[in-house]
């Protein structure tokens, strides 16, 4: 189909896309480009990289829009700053799609919690657009996104046809080498052993630095990890729900129990 044809098929679509590495890097301007097939599409994104932010909201300091280009604009804030930003501000209205990415490096498993990458498409979802966040390996040198922007087409134009389930995004991450193709999985589990390196600066003072967990992930052939290693695109559904469904009996139980022994006691 040629792009004229797409513009045709697809109106006045909006796709918001931001990211967690900065409005200058190489993987939002491949995103954004690939995009353009299938909308209109407005960049917001970071000023300064804020990778592993996660889900942070700027209250306590104003924020400034900086507009880059027609529909370019950097904001100093974070992925889901960006987004709040983008929805009330320059859309002012919700975007047929949120899309965040494509982030330098891996989001799986439970780093996912981590990620400001994921973030944004989290916040898209609960501002109540469907979207999806796009992760690629971490390289050494130029990295060549031809397989991973035709994935996140493939993905987008998928949900601006048919939907997602509602209050549900998409976490995906392209495989190192070419695709065998796309897969649905769970998030793996991770065993952290974060190490705190300690030094000292000039004037005497100790100072820290978080170092990098050492990567232990549980062996589960369904997980995002396993499809990644093993050369398939990992599409994880996620939502924001976070309860624990299956231990609400259990902590029912818990709290039953603690309860007869508190109202003994208030009886006694
Ligand atoms: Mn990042």
């Amino acid at each position: 189909m040629s792009q004229g044809e797409l513009n045709c098929v697809t109106g006045m679509t909006r796709i918001l896309v931001t990211n967690d590495d900065g409005l200058r890097t190489s993987g939002i301007a491949a995103l954004a480009q690939a995009l353009a097939l299938l909308g209109e599409v407005y960049v917001v994104a970071p000023e300064d990289e804020s990778s592993a932010i996660g889900h942070a909201l700027t209250l306590r300091r104003p924020l400034r829009i900086r507009q880059v280009s027609e529909r370019w604009f950097g904001v100093d804030g974070t992925p889901t700053d960006c987004i709040n930003i983008g929805i009330n501000r320059i859309l002012e209205g919700v975007p047929d799609l949120v899309v965040s990415g494509i982030n330098e490096g891996w989001n799986l498993g439970d780093d996912i919690t981590y990620s400001g990458t994921v973030a944004g498409a989290l916040e898209g979802v609960l501002l109540g657009a469907p979207g999806m966040a796009v992760s690629r390996p971490r390289v050494r040198g130029d990295y060549d996104y031809e397989t991973v922007t035709t994935a996140a087409g493939h993905l987008a134009r998928s949900i601006l046809e048919d939907g997602l389930p509602p209050r549900t995004f998409l976490n995906v991450n392209v495989p190192r080498r070419q695709p065998q193709g796309f897969k649905v999985t769970v998030q793996a589990r991770r065993q952290y052993t974060t190490a705190v390196a300690e030094s000292c600066d000039p004037r005497g003072r100790p100072y820290y630095w978080i170092e990098k967990a050492q990567l232990d992930w549980e062996p589960d052939a369904r997980s995002d990890y396993h499809a990644v290693r093993n050369g398939w695109i990992s599409v994880t559904p996620l939502h924001p729900d976070w309860t624990a469904h299956e231990a609400a009996g259990a902590v029912g139980r818990l709290l039953d129990r603690r309860q007869a022994e508190a109202l003994e006691r208030v009886f006694q």
